[in-house]
């Protein structure tokens, strides 16, 4: 009987992979076996051992990959599934494989350091400690990748195909609309891989995200992230309190430090902050991006801005490449990332990785949390178990390097940023669809999340809306 199986991004926000098989082994009829996004769990430990389990299906058997974006908690585990012998074709965008062929391979590089810091520690139980998988594992798996351009229906196998529609959470995002049976009477599940925003007014001041996703769908089987499912956000301009954080962050002789995805993330706050500084309304401090990615990520997104909303394409053309902006400086080397800390003048540093689970974010953090003249910036999510949920939190301290480190910087984060509708615009999306879907399923969200946005659904939808547990197999019969 063919199923779907959710084996990660239920019950919490990462980890996203889901398994549709269409094998029948009673009969022996030939089917496939292919894996809807293969991300990392990432956050509490309790979820992250999970990255050492192999997958339920040997992963030699799965026959795809179709992937929705270039987030770790969607991509971060196909290094790991090809190391498990997986060899067949990764589907996906061809803007989502230029941000992979960034993200994957510095994925690696954290893996083996933090290997080699428990090594030196003797911090693990596992002797030696090894990375999940290496830099150089990570690009390997890059030549399996395959790009399937928007809106084009690529069929796997006489009975199972899909086809990518915008997504408008990300550079390259896509919603993956699966039809499964013979064509002319295939039935469609829609798998939504992380929601853009949804504008709830046709001018929506400071955004600084794509046009949201496409709406007018007609699933019978809807699977759908939830990761905002209880959260509103403020949806006024971030400009002028963008301005006033750093003024005054800059006026009593601090730094701004930014934690922030390298790719995008990063590009699109710069863009904000060169306009504001262009217009006299922030200080000309240093600018540091300090990611051994920040320059390829830069290129990529220059090579996609037709992708982005008018506002975004506006700046784009009005500014150039950040690379060739005066006082803003690229820390590609390691050597150029501790230059920064000599610093000793207000500066803005915007580095990753953005939910401070590793990387060079860690050493600025370390030297500037307990300065209370320093502001830290948060403009993403931050999932629970991670040390930049610890500090937006509001604690008093947090390990870094097996070191307690005292927060005493001011600690903000601007939620207009997000890439994620909310619940309202969730629900706005969920009325554009020409019908209501046989069964939902939510994924990718914190218990509390999920169960929120499911009372919403059904109670202003009346849709049958089920919270997706890990490991569950929903009959496709
Ligand atoms: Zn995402």
């Amino acid at each position: 009987m063919a199923y779907l199986q959710f084996l990660g991004a239920a019950g919490t926000v990462t980890g996203s992979k889901h398994l549709i098989n269409t094998r029948d082994d009673a009969s022996h009829k030939p089917g496939l076996q292919v894996l809807i996004d293969c991300g990392l769990f990432q956050g509490a430990k309790e979820w992250r051992l999970r990255n050492w389990e192999d997958t339920p299906v040997p992963a030699r058997d799965i026959d795809a990959v179709v992937l929705t974006h270039a987030h770790l908690d969607h991509c971060g585990w196909i290094p790991r599934l090809v190391k498990e012998g997986f060899k067949g074709p990764i589907y996906t965008t061809q803007p989502t494989i230029d941000l992979c062929s960034v993200i994957l391979p510095d994925s690696g590089h954290l893996q083996e350091e933090e290997a080699r810091f428990h090594n030196k520690r003797q911090s693990s139980k596992h002797h030696p400690a090894l990375p999940l998988y290496t830099l150089q594992e990570a690009e390997d798996c890059m030549h399996l990748f395959s790009p399937v351009a928007f809106g084009e229906t690529k069929r796997l196998s006489p009975e199972l195909a899909f086809r990518f529609v915008h997504a408008g959470h990300i550079l390259g995002s896509g919603m993956v609309e699966l039809f499964v049976g013979n064509e002319g009477q295939a039935r469609k599940f829609l798998f939504t891989g992380d929601i853009g925003r949804v504008p709830l007014q046709p001018t929506a001041p400071g955004r600084v995200v794509h046009a949201g996703p496409e709406g007018n769908e007609d699933p019978e089987i809807l699977v759908m992230e939830s990761t905002y499912g209880n959260r509103v956000h403020p949806h006024d301009d971030v400009r002028p309190r963008l301005a006033q954080i750093i003024t005054d962050t800059v006026q009593r002789g601090g730094s701004v430090i930014v934690p922030a995805f390298a790719v995008e993330r990063t590009q699109k706050f710069l863009f904000l902050l060169k306009e504001l500084m262009e217009s006299g309304q922030v200080p000309r401090v240093p600018v540091f991006v300090d990611s051994p990615m920040a320059i390829k990520a830069v290129e990529i997104f220059m090579k996609y801005a037709d992708e982005f909303n008018e506002e975004a394409r506006r700046l784009v053309q009005k500014f150039g490449s950040p690379l060739n902006w005066d006082g803003f400086h690229f820390a590609p080397k390691q050597e150029d990332s501790k230059k920064i800390n000599e610093m000793r003048y207000p500066c803005i540093i915007v580095s990753s990785s953005g939910m401070v689970t590793g990387g060079r974010i860690l050493h600025h953090l370390l030297l500037r949390l307990p300065d209370p003249r320093n502001q830290v910036l948060f403009i993403g999510f931050q999932a629970p178990g991670t040390r930049g949920e610890t500090i937006k939190s509001g604690a008093r301290a947090v390990r870094i390097f097996s070191e307690s480190v005292l927060i005493r910087a001011q600690v903000t984060a601007l939620e207009q940023f997000s890439d994620h509708a909310d619940t309202e615009e969730l629900l706005l999306w969920l009325r554009t669809f020409k019908k209501s879907p046989r069964k939902t399923f939510l994924v990718h969200g914190e218990p509390e999340a999920s169960s929120r946005l499911q009372q919403a659904i059904s109670s202003q939808l009346k849709w049958n809306v089920n919270i997706a547990h890990w490991l569950e197999k929903v009959p496709l019969g």
